[in-house]
């Protein structure tokens, strides 16, 4: 089985405005809904629309859970959430203009959690995992729960024996890797901030591998957006860069790539197909307006213009 679990998962409200969102006018609103927040959760999305049955854990406040849920359910996604009474489900809002200029990101902390709630929800997920299990975090935890107890949550989950896959930042990445997760894959600026390099290129990318002591990890891949992505993995470099698409939406495509990831690990896929199918997949994420989602058929068409190389 597949878990993704999502310590902060939210309700996105977004609002797309005509022209150029503006201070002290009436910004006319041209279309608004509601979408799926939380890495995990994107994931999940991603898995099943492969067809592919995994369980979206995490915590969920009372208040507000049936919305989510039932954006989970549209999605093909299970929910298996520990609710957390008398809290609400944590609500983002997202303001787009006609700009295309990005997005405004308002977001709220999310829900308190005592440390009795953290024991009760790791103690149960615990008890589900099996080693040949895949459990994937990804997104930070609230601002609420520091680094130490993300850690410490990891530690029972590697215990198990299951498999772990990390995509978080800052703090937490750095607490995560001393749990020596099978997989992570920070973004450009994420490794960036972990191994205190600057990194502007594939190079600078590479530079900072090699000159790290990040323990033995896996599998580290380093995504640069448009660029593609870097795997060091067995004392290999690889490289994959994703044909040149019309970009909707950028938000979500690491999601999406992890998304392919963990489906091709789970298939047990050659390095060289894991890298070029997680790209296509987020190739095709990036050309659809939602934070979440793809279209396989148009990611079956990309994978044939997807670049791969093996640099080392
Ligand atoms: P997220 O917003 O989900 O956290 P991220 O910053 O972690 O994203 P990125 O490095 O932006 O992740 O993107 C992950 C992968 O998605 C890239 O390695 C690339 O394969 C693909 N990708 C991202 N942007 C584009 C794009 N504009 N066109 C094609 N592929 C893209
Ligand atoms: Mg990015
Ligand atoms: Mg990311």
């Amino acid at each position: 089985m597949i878990y993704t679990v999502t310590l902060n998962p939210a309700i996105d409200h977004i609002i797309h405005v005509k022209d150029e969102l503006t201070r002290g006018k009436n910004n006319h609103v041209l279309e608004s809904y509601n979408d799926i927040g939380g890495k995990g959760t994107h994931v999940s999305v991603v898995l099943s629309c492969l067809e592919t049955q995994n369980k979206a854990t995490g915590f969920i406040g009372e208040q507000g859970k049936n919305e989510l849920y039932a954006l989970l359910r549209e999605r093909k996604v299970i929910p298996d959430f520990f609710v957390l009474p008398n809290r609400s489900v944590r609500q983002n809002y997202v303001l787009m203009d006609e700009t295309h200029a990005g997005s405004f990101m308002i977001t709220h902390t999310g829900p308190t959690i005592t440390s009795e709630e953290i024991k009760l929800f790791t103690a149960d997920l615990v008890s589900k995992l099996a080693p040949d299990d895949l459990v994937v975090f990804a997104g930070n935890p609230s601002k609420l729960i520091n680094a130490n107890v993300y850690r410490s949550i990891l530690e029972r989950v590697k215990e198990t024996g299951a498999q772990l896959i990390i995509d978080a930042s800052g703090e937490y990445l750095k607490e995560a890797i001393k749990v020596t997760p099978t997989l992570i894959k920070p973004n450009q600026f994420e490794f960036a901030e972990l191994t205190k390099k600057t990194i502007t290129s594939i190079d600078d990318t590479i530079g900072a591998m090699e000159n790290s002591n990040l323990p033995n990890i896996d599998y580290i891949i380093v995504s640069l957006g448009k660029e593609g992505s870097l795997l060091f993995h067995n004392n290999s470099i690889y490289r994959v860069t994703p044909p040149k698409v019309n970009t909707v939406n950028d938000t979500g495509c690491g999601d999406a790539f992890v998304g392919g990831i963990v489906y091709a690990l789970y298939k047990k896929f050659a390095v060289k197909d894991m890298l070029t199918f997680a790209t296509s997949v987020s190739a095709s994420k990036a050309m659809q307006p939602t934070s979440s989602g793809f279209v396989p058929s148009e990611a079956s068409l990309l994978r044939e213009q997807v670049a791969f190389e093996k640099i080392k």
